[in-house]
């Protein structure tokens, strides 16, 4: 097996910070010159990055391994640092897993002599149960990626239980949601691989009988339930959300009229599914103009009359107004987020009438986001793709808002500043957005947030005299700020960094 020394046995030794925080060019490098040069280069087409190199998210295996662990008879095993897969366990129980996370673990040594693979492989037959399994997924952290630790010589599948191998990462992947999509998409390849070989197993509920539209992009529970209604007048019906919760569920997505990319960035996956000939449409029902559209859009390319079409519409678009004008947003907004639904929010929220300036996602921007960002923009909102948090926060300074939806950082920054304030993913993606029931459903909780601006200024008044910044906390004498100490450990980082550099140039 190649490796790469010494950036990875430095990252190993974790001596100077390797990993999310540094390092990032040379175990790219390293990774590249061990043989993982396809698949940097393929994520580098499906995940671009820019305008700036890439936004402040979690680590980005957080979104592949939350989508292993949801799926039913589906093992997921980490090889990556002890401390890297000790966070995203702890963040995996922290979001309700209930499901154990397999490590191998290693040192410099096994990663060196190629003895890692072997215990990664002398795994992945421990664990591969045909009784308990339909497959085993298997993730290449940072380190093993970089050591080229060669996932794709495991077998494809050990007693009938699939193995699926997979790299994620950080310097490759850039968020956690686009992680989901190298699973998803990996997943879709195998089976759509097995469904051409020959019958696979059909539907747990039975085939639909009528043509139906894979979900592309997680979405609250109610949503899928919700557009199936809007499908129904079509005469078509909503098929499996992928990422799907069973791998069975792959077959019929993939059986699918058209593909309904609510999430727009699922690059890989929407690969397969043009591989298997399947249209692809973009955006998603929410509100008056977005329903109206998307049913249209959905009809053309699943080949209903229009006739039937404009009967749809006139079922459906009447609720969605009513619902709108019933629980009006007035206020400004900015908002930001990592889920890739952030576009398809603030569309809701201006025709629920809330005056929105900004919509800053860590998602790139792709053909599927197109008609969201034109119908934003057509609307004088800013779209950031690849936000960073600084664009974020200048956003906020500049406009201003009444209400800041956001990351965490985001939010506190706002709070500081008596903002009121809203966790983009607890409590605007909780939410349903599509149809007539997320018509008027973010209302409640944005209206009540934007009420609640006394209430900083009482918590103002209460913490008044605690200090900020250097001096944060309660004192009996006043920290006494040293800049100079800041600026001598920058130089210190400064000089490791170049030190670095110039033992790379070596
Ligand atoms: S695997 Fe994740 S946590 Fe570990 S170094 Fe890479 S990006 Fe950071």
């Amino acid at each position: 097996m190649a490796t790469s020394l010494p950036v990875v046995e430095q990252a190993v030794a974790g001596g100077d910070g390797l990993g999310c925080h540094a390092g990032k060019a040379q175990l790219e490098a390293a990774a590249r010159s061990a043989g993982k040069g396809e698949a940097l280069d393929r994520y580098a087409q499906d995940y671009p990055k820019g305008p700036h190199d890439q936004p402040q998210s979690m680590c980005p295996a957080f979104g592949s391994l939350r989508v292993g662990l949801r799926m039913r008879r589906t093992a997921t095993i980490l090889s990556g640092s002890a401390c890297c897969v000790y966070g995203l366990t702890f963040t995996s129980h922290f979001y309700g897993a209930r499901r154990t996370v397999g490590y191998v673990p290693f040192n410099s040594e096994t990663l060196v002599t190629g003895q890692l693979f072997e215990d990664i492989r002398d795994a992945v037959h421990a664990v591969a149960d045909p009784a308990l399994y339909d497959a085993v997924v298997i993730t290449n952290l940072c380190v093993p990626t970089a050591s080229g630790v060669p996932l794709q010589l495991l077998p494809k599948e050990i007693n009938g239980v699939r193995i699926i191998g997979i790299d994620v990462p950080g310097f490759g992947v850039p968020t956690h949601a686009e992680a989901k999509d190298v699973l998803a998409g990996a997943m879709l390849k195998y089976a759509r691989t097995e469904a051409e070989l020959g019958p696979v197993a059909a539907p747990r509920g039975g085939k639909s009988e009528k043509p139906t539209i894979t979900l592309l992009g997680e979405m609250f529970p109610a949503d899928p339930v919700g557009i199936a209604m809007l499908l129904e007048p079509l005469g078509l019906a909503a098929g499996p959300v992928v990422p799907t919760r069973e791998w069975r569920e792959l077959y019929s997505a993939l059986d699918c009229a058209a593909v309904a990319a609510i999430h727009p960035f699922y690059a890989a996956s929407v690969r397969e599914f043009e591989a298997a000939g399947r249209p692809i449409v973009g955006s998603a029902p929410v509100g008056l103009d977005g329903t109206a559209a998307w049913l249209e859009s959905i009809g053309r390319v699943a080949n209903v009359a229009a006739d039937k079409i404009d009967a749809a519409k006139a079922r459906i678009l009447p609720a969605i107004k009513g619902a709108l004008a019933k629980m009006p947003i007035t206020g400004r907004i900015t908002m930001s987020g990592y889920e890739g639904s952030e576009l398809l929010v603030a569309r809701l929220l201006v025709e629920s009438g809330a005056d929105v300036r900004y919509v800053g996602t860590a998602c790139p921007k792709t053909r599927w986001s197109d008609p969201d960002r034109e119908w934003l923009e057509a609307r004088g909102v800013h779209v950031q793709f690849r936000a960073s948090l600084e664009q974020d926060l200048a956003a906020m300074e500049e406009f201003m808002p009444d209400l800041a939806i956001g990351t965490t950082p985001v939010v506190q920054a706002a709070k500081e500043r008596m903002i009121p304030a809203l966790y983009f993913t607890n409590l605007i993606s909780a939410r349903p957005l599509m149809g007539p029931a997320g018509a008027g459903s973010l209302a409640q909780v944005i209206n009540a947030a934007m009420g609640n601006t006394h209430r900083f200024e009482t918590m103002r008044a209460f913490f008044d005299g605690v200090g900020t910044g250097h001096a944060a906390g309660v004192w009996e004498t006043i920290p006494q700020d040293r800049p100079e100490f800041r600026e001598h450990y920058k130089r210190h980082l400064a000089k490791l960094a170049r030190q670095r550099k110039a033992e790379e140039m070596v």
